[in-house]
């Protein structure tokens, strides 16, 4: 499973940044078009962060909706999966959103 390995990264990531310190929360930008789904992520999450300072750590994932902007008639519009026209029937677009898998914020336990 593809998450399983995206999952060890974030606990990399996330320990490291901590610097010894316990991990409560950790909260993650995913977006619609990333390819990662949120459930596996949550699921792998606590397999791959036990044993760490990420251990007791709540996970929290926030979905990014994926949004375009048409080239053609300068909408911005949904763009929950890949190939999904402007409403006015262009596909010649620029993404601005949705392909995000970010840690967004760690907190620590305070010491
Ligand atoms: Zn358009």
């Amino acid at each position: 499973m593809h998450e399983l390995g995206i999952a060890r990264n974030i606990v990399a990531i996330v320990c490291e940044h901590a610097r010894g310190a316990k991990i409560t929360r950790v909260t993650l930008e995913v977006g619609e078009l990333s390819g990662v789904l949120p459930d596996a992520i949550a699921f792998c999450f606590p397999l791959v962060a036990a044993g760490t300072a990420c251990a007791d750590a709540v996970l929290d994932v926030h979905v990014v909706a994926g949004r375009s902007r048409c080239r053609t008639c300068g909408t911005d519009y949904a763009f929950p999966r890949l190939g999904v026209p402007c409403p006015c029937g262009s596909r010649d677009a620029i993404r601005l959103s949705g392909d995000e898998l970010n840690v967004r914020e760690i907190q620590l336990e305070a010491a």
